[in-house]
């Protein structure tokens, strides 16, 4: 039986999340010309990851901060995060955020990767290793193991290859015979196929010619299916997948949902707190972002029994 699962980065800009794609997969997931011209990761890139028994999607999230909302349109998927910090640098605002974001979206596994190792002493590499597990402490990744490697040298990916296995076939499994969902990550036109959308399906198992209702908006009609360029019947829960679909406009943050079982609505409960590095108390009926999968929106907070929080 495969094991199918989503593998995220996350990590301070310039740690070396890319490359170390890149030398897990072979995949450049840096795409974008700007991101080659500036050589920095702004949008979600994707690749796939394989090994025995195995198959999982990556997903590499950009660590700029100014590119945050597409960090969390990627972080909400995550089965399993690699939290990368260079060696050299250390700790860094982006490394405590998204570890952050990942704890409070109930993330439940990950490795500490010390990466650029071939750029740091040892001391570097001991004082950086202790201040992330100090970082990590209280979180979920309190008790992940942590891998010192170089995606130069090569140095410690066999070591973080065996982890990733030995964590991935851990994960509980994602529920198949439930109603299918998928949050719409990207959105293209292929031509002769007309428009393909992109996303993790969450739960259930998505078939070529189903309906699909388009939340919110519209309804479609799935054409065709594939995942990492491979064209399938069907789509399992825990799969990337590239849907070809006919009907209406379709935008990243919609959701792909089994007819009749998602409808939107304006207003959410919602349990709030607070992460440790938030500066200013949250105010009653202040406007904030909501991110919600891959979506996000503008909204208005409206606080039970109090005035700020
Ligand atoms: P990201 O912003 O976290 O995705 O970082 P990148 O993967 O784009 O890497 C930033 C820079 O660090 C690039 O110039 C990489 O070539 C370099 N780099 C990444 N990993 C290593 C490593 O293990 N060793 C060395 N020497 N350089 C690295
Ligand atoms: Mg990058």
């Amino acid at each position: 039986m495969m094991k199918y699962l989503i593998l995220g980065t996350a990590g301070h800009v310039d740690h070396g999340k890319t490359t170390l794609v890149k030398a897990l997969t072979g995949e450049d997931t840096d795409r974008l010309i700007e991101e080659k011209r500036r050589g920095l990761t702004i949008d979600l890139g994707f690749a796939l990851y394989r090994d025995d028994g195995l198959e999982a999607g990556v997903i590499d999230v950009p660590g700029h901060e100014r590119f945050l909302p597409n960090m969390l349109c990627g972080a909400g998927s995550i089965d399993l995060v690699l939290l990368v910090v260079a060696a050299d640098e250390g700790v860094k605002p982006q490394t405590r955020e998204h570890l952050d974001i990942l704890d409070a979206l109930g993330c439940q596994s990950g490795i500490l990767v010390l990466t650029k190792t071939d750029l740091a002493t040892p001391e570097q590499i001991s004082v950086t290793k202790k201040n992330l597990l100090q970082e990590c402490d209280g979180t979920f990744l309190e008790h992940a193991p942590c891998v010192c490697v170089s995606a130069k040298t090569g140095i410690g990916l066999a070591e973080l290859r065996t982890w990733i296995s030995r964590l991935a076939l851990r994960l509980p499994e994602r529920d198949k015979a439930a109603p299918f969902r998928l949050p719409v990550d990207r959105v293209f036109s292929v031509e002769g196929f007309g428009t393909v959308a992109t996303g993790t399906l969450l739960q259930g198992t998505l078939r070529e010619g189903e309906e699909a209702d388009c939340i919110p908006g519209n309804h479609v009609r799935i054409r065709g299916l594939e995942t990492h360029h491979r064209q399938i019947p069907a789509a399992v829960a825990g799969q990337r997948v590239a849907v070809n679909v006919k009907g209406g406009e379709i935008l990243r943050g919609q959701v792909l949902a089994e007819p009749g079982t998602l409808s939107p609505s304006s207003v959410i409960d919602i349990s709030l707190h607070m992460l440790r590095h938030t500066g200013d108390p949250l105010k009653n009926s202040e406007r904030l972002t909501v991110f919600l999968h891959t979506g996000k929106t503008l909204c208005r907070v409206v606080l039970f029994g109090r005035d700020s929080l």
